[in-house]
């Protein structure tokens, strides 16, 4: 899990004010706060347990434009941009690598769905191509998979999870922000409709303006406010090995499993064929919305009943209390990453040897259309929502933390917001 970072704790509480507010110390939180900082401005950023302690630091470190919704290209193009300069900035402290991506197809349907990608993605000057199996083969010889072809991105890349986010903290501090962990923020305030100060366990702090980049917590976060946004929550599990030689460098998802090398020397592994999805008190509360993504990822969606559910329905304040150190740890689903760690030995029959360290697992929230929520609430001005992303904010993280702060600043946006507007959503 990611290092702890050396914030303010909520014991050393000042309660001094600032123009912004910043709910949520995962990547995009702490990037939202280096780029406003940076440009001057007094930002407080509040996380309710550690630093990346839930999505960010636990994600498989994939730093990918290949296959992405068109809509995201722009910014992720950006984000790329941003990896490399931020990582070179800080000493390579976030293990930012370009690596190349290959996403590997075992059927027709899927390869013809690469082909359609790369078709929707021509406009946007990204670096993909599809590769022949025989390609695939002398780009990762000696693989044993049944790959008929495979969509690949060469200067796509990788980062650490459990050190790039805590290490743009430090960097968003060095440049005036402050951060205080173990501090959670129960609600928003207003003030004659705009917004004035978020409410904390231990007291008010006052602002303009507040960013909400809360993960999984950010619907729950908005809905006193009167504002609706569909967001449910999917598990993913995985695993790391020890360190091994002999493994590819590039990152491979598809074949029933993806691999990612760490800067450890291991391999982090996924599964990536199934979601889990708890059913809670929100999956009816938003099933309209999200009856689209249903139709289209049935295969791939498995739902269950268990102690969260319980939990939604019959202490709905409690389940959705954030609360400081309440972090959402799912147990990983140990059935899935043994059918990866089957798949990618057979792929790789040099795995037999690797051995297993740690296996997680983590929530990550996600929107009827698969996109984030970068926007403005126009209902309740001072209000700014950056959250939803879906699976793959990691990737995403420092382009859309200064596509955040562009807005919060009034600036010009790095990239068109518009496709990430909340009010694509029936929101209030
Ligand atoms: C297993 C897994 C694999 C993934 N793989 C990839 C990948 O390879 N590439 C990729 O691009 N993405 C990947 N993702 C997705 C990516 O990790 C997320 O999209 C991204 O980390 C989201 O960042 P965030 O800052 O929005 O949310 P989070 O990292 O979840 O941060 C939200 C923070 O807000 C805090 N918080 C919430 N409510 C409050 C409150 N009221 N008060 C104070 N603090 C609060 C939480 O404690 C948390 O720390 C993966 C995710 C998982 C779980």
């Amino acid at each position: 899990m990611a290092p702890r970072v050396n914030s303010i704790a909520a014991s050393e509480w000042t309660g001094e004010g600032a123009d912004v507010v910043i709910i949520g110390g995962g990547i995009i939180g702490c990037s939202t706060a280096l780029f406003l900082a940076e440009r001057g401005i007094s930002t407080v950023l509040l996380e309710k347990a550690e630093i990346a302690c839930e999505q960010s630091s636990r994600n498989w470190g994939w730093c990918r434009t290949q296959g992405r919704d068109v809509r995201e290209i722009p910014l992720i193009l950006e984000s790329m941009r941003l990896w490399q300069q931020l990582d070179a900035q800080l000493g390579g402290k976030m293990g930012f690598k370009v690596c190349g991506t290959l996403n590997v197809f075992t059927n027709n349907h899927a390869v013809d769905g690469g082909h359609r990608w790369l078709e929707q993605a021509r406009d946007y000057e990204v670096d993909c191509r599809m590769l022949s199996s025989a390609e695939v083969g002398r780009l990762v010889p000696g693989h044993q998979g049944k790959w008929r072809e495979a969509l690949y991105a060469p200067t796509d890349g990788r980062a650490e999870p459990s050190l790039a986010t805590p290490a743009i903290a430090e960097r968003a501090m060095q440049a005036g922000a402050r951060i205080y962990t173990h501090t959670s923020v129960r609600g928003i305030e207003l003030s004659g409709g705009r917004v004035s100060g978020v409410v904390l366990d231990h007291g008010r702090l006052a602002c303009s303006q507040v960013v909400v980049a809360g993960g999984a917590w950010s619907s729950a976060l908005l809905r006193p406010l009167g504002i609706r946004l569909p967001q449910l929550a999917v598990t993913e599990s995985t695993l790391r090995t020890e360190a091994f030689d002999g493994g590819p460098d590039i990152s491979i998802k598809g074949g029933g499993f993806s691999i990612r090398k760490r800067l450890d020397g291991g391999y982090t592994v996924g599964f990536g064929s199934t979601m889990m999805a708890e059913i809670v008190a929100d999956s009816f509360r938003f099933l309209p919305d999200f009856l689209g993504l249903m139709r289209e990822e049935w295969r791939s969606i498995r739902l269950r009943v268990g102690r969260r559910s319980a939990e939604s329905f019959l202490s709905p304040r409690q389940f959705n209390r954030p609360q400081a150190n309440k972090v959402l740890d799912p147990a990983p689903i140990r059935s899935d990453l043994a059918k990866a760690w089957r798949n990618l030995q057979t792929t790789f029959p040099g795995f037999r040897n690797a051995r297993i360290a740690e296996q997680w697992a983590g929530m990550i929230d996600v929107t009827p259309d698969g996109v984030p929520v970068i926007s403005r609430v126009d209902a309740v001005p001072g209000l700014m929502v950056s959250t939803g992303y879906s699976g793959h904010g990691f990737g995403l993280g420092p382009g859309a933390g200064r596509l955040t702060a562009d807005l919060v600043a009034n600036d010009n946006p790095i990239v068109d917001p518009h496709p990430f507007s909340i009010s694509r959503f029936r929101c209030g």
